[in-house]
């Protein structure tokens, strides 16, 4: 397998202005709301914790075009992103079914991020600057989960998701760590999940927020924290928590309760890249105690980028670039929305894999792969 150079110099990589954070994660100055969304309690709750918050009235939380932001502004994304917040009505509610990282998707009660990382597939779906949507019909979303989950029964067979508990992903669309800064939405799903004995929630996060050491989950929810080697986590994770620090929280999240998985992703091919994962495993395995280690469990998700993402990045971290568009070691597949992925080529991928999950089995025995790809 070819992997020419990462063009990045390794003590110093070239980051955005905004990389890591220069800036509070959130300062709200103006809060955009649906009328629905501000006559119910939840919503009431989000608008009294920024009483200084100028509030504009909107249709719906889909179409605010001022927030889109200039594609290729990222300063004006950052602040949007940092100074607004959306208060919505989530309308329609279906857990999709999923079956990789977990069993089903669970309804959002967020989407959008206050962080920014280069790859992320989640600005594609909501413009750039794509600010936290929190929605404030959190009792009919909790209500809904329920029920599915009581439909579901007892889980007969174990699978790649969890030997015993349906696993429900309720941050597919957002960052749950961070969204609990904004609202009691990921705490309220905790505590559903914490009595519900046939299920359990799962959500993948980069950011380390300790006020979820305090809600007791009894083991019903997995947090995975996301890791990648600190070098190319510096250029493309931008605003997160840094990788030490995710790592460092890991014994904290199992005493409190929580399952702690990792989600090792995007995995990033460039020159050294397995030299790198090495050092990111032993530091995993240095940092975290036995107990963690006992319940350690990984995925591991090969990047995937995309044209139009590629494009926009190019005008505001064309460093990034270097790393996550690789013609040289990448093919193109249609989307579903007819747009243009690269993922690695059909076969080196494979081989990326295995060497990665082999590298996991030396370094750090006990996590389990839960699946890979
Ligand atoms: S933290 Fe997650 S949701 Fe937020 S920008 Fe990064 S990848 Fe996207």
């Amino acid at each position: 397998m070819t992997t020419p150079p990462l063009s990045v110099p390794p003590a110093a990589p070239s980051a955005p202005p905004s990389a890591r954070r220069t800036r509070p994660l959130l300062d709200v100055r103006r809060i955009y709301v649906e009328p629905e969304a501000a006559a119910l309690p939840r919503g009431q709750e989000v608008l009294a914790r920024w009483p200084d918050a100028e509030r504009v009235e909107v249709a719906s939380h889909w179409n605010i075009p001022e927030l889109h932001g200039d594609e290729a502004n990222v300063d004006r994304w950052v602040r949007i992103k940092t100074e607004a917040l959306v208060l919505g009505v989530k309308k329609s509610l279906a857990a999709r079914p999923n079956g990789r990282s977990s069993d089903f998707i669970a309804p959002s009660t967020a989407n959008g991020c206050a962080m920014a990382c280069s790859y992320c597939y989640v600005p594609r779906r909501k413009g750039y600057s794509n600010p936290i949507t929190v929605f404030a019909n959190i009792e009919r979303i909790t209500g809904y989960l329920r029920r599915h989950v009581a439909r579901q029964g007892v889980k007969a067979e174990p699978n790649q998701c969890d030997p015993h508990a349906w696993v429900y992903d309720i941050g597919e669309n957002s960052d749950c760590s961070v969204d609990a800064t904004v609202s009691d939405n990921v705490r309220d799903l905790v505590e559903l999940f914490r009595a519900l004995p046939t299920a359990k929630a799962s959500f993948a996060t980069k950011h380390v927020n300790r006020d979820l050491l305090d809600w007791d989950p009894q083991g019903r929810t997995r947090v995975r924290f996301s890791l990648m080697p600190e070098r190319v986590s510096r250029l493309v994770d931008v605003r997160t928590d840094k990788v030490a620090d995710r790592i460092a929280a890991i014994d904290d999240f199992v005493e409190a309760g929580y399952e702690v998985h990792l989600n090792l992703s995007p995995v990033i091919v460039h020159d050294g890249w397995l030299e790198d994962w090495a050092e990111l495993l032993d530091q995993v395995a240095d940092g975290v105690g036995p107990r963690a280690r006992a319940q350690l469990a990984a995925e591991v998700i090969m990047l995937t980028h995309n044209q139009a993402l590629h494009e926009v990045n190019l005008g505001w971290h064309p460093k990034a670039e270097q790393v996550l568009w690789r013609p040289d070691l990448q093919e193109p597949k249609r989307s579903q929305t007819g747009g243009w992925n690269v993922r690695y080529r059909t076969g080196d991928k494979g081989r990326y894999v295995r060497a990665l999950t082999d590298l996991v089995a030396e370094r750090l025995p006990e996590c389990r792969i839960r699946y890979a790809f």
